[in-house]
């Protein structure tokens, strides 16, 4: 088996889906320490994250990262215990004439899973985070959102938590119920945290400041 860092720079010189026509942006997007008990798999990097060469950095990753140091983790745990990835590690572009991202084609997904495949073996996880409908949609069973957050799943061996996607540009969250939801779905990253990990802060305890991030994603 390869080690990370090799990894790593394999997916940074990836260019499948330049070469099959895709409008995306290289270059791919790789980081985070492995092994590591918690894996997050997002849908694909944004702009913010293309400018920063490096995932998570827009404003939708900070509100993210918030979840998760709720959830009980510190901000030093994100690409340390927690490796954060996505299905695609290419930013795919702007849909056309509008401000959104598109979203990577089933092709594009396709292309990219060996890589994620890779990264999955390196990580080990014992917990993985669906970040996003499209997220769930891969590693669960068909259900909607509504009936995937606030819940667990255990699938051979590996704990699932779905989580709605914190973009700005998802309209999921303005319904008080899908915000009870989320908390669920915190609630659950914080119980499965204590197991993995050990136990989390208390909900409102002081922690450090998250680290400044700059631009939008
Ligand atoms: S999205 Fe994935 S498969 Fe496509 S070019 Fe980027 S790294 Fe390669």
């Amino acid at each position: 088996m390869i080690s990370l860092e090799l990894l790593h720079d394999e997916i940074r010189a990836c260019r499948r889906c330049e070469v099959d026509g895709f409008p995306i942006a290289p270059p791919p997007l790789a980081w985070g320490q492995a092994p590591a008990p918690f894996l997050l798999v997002g849908q694909a990097p944004g702009l913010s994250d293309l400018r920063g060469e490096r995932m998570y950095l827009g404003p939708a990753a900070r509100k993210l990262i918030g979840w998760l140091c709720e959830a009980g983790f510190a901000p030093d745990d994100i690409g340390t215990i927690v490796y954060m990835t996505a299905l695609t590690k290419c930013f795919p572009g702007r849909l056309p004439g509008k401000s959104t991202d598109r979203a990577p084609s089933p092709k594009e997904r396709a292309n990219c899973r060996p890589w994620l495949d890779a990264q999955w073996r390196l990580v080990k996880p014992r917990v993985v985070i669906l970040f996003g409908k499209m997220s769930v949609d891969t590693f669960l069973p068909k259900m909607s959102l509504e009936q995937a957050v606030g819940h667990t799943f255990d699938l051979y061996g590996i704990t699932y938590i779905p989580l709605p996607h914190s973009s700005g540009a998802s309209t999921w969250l303005n319904d008080p119920a899908h915000r009870a939801l989320l908390a669920e779905a915190i609630e659950r990253i914080r119980e499965q945290r204590a197991r993995v990990v050990g136990a989390a802060p208390t909900p409102g305890a002081s922690r450090r400041p998250l680290p400044p991030q700059a631009g939008e994603g």
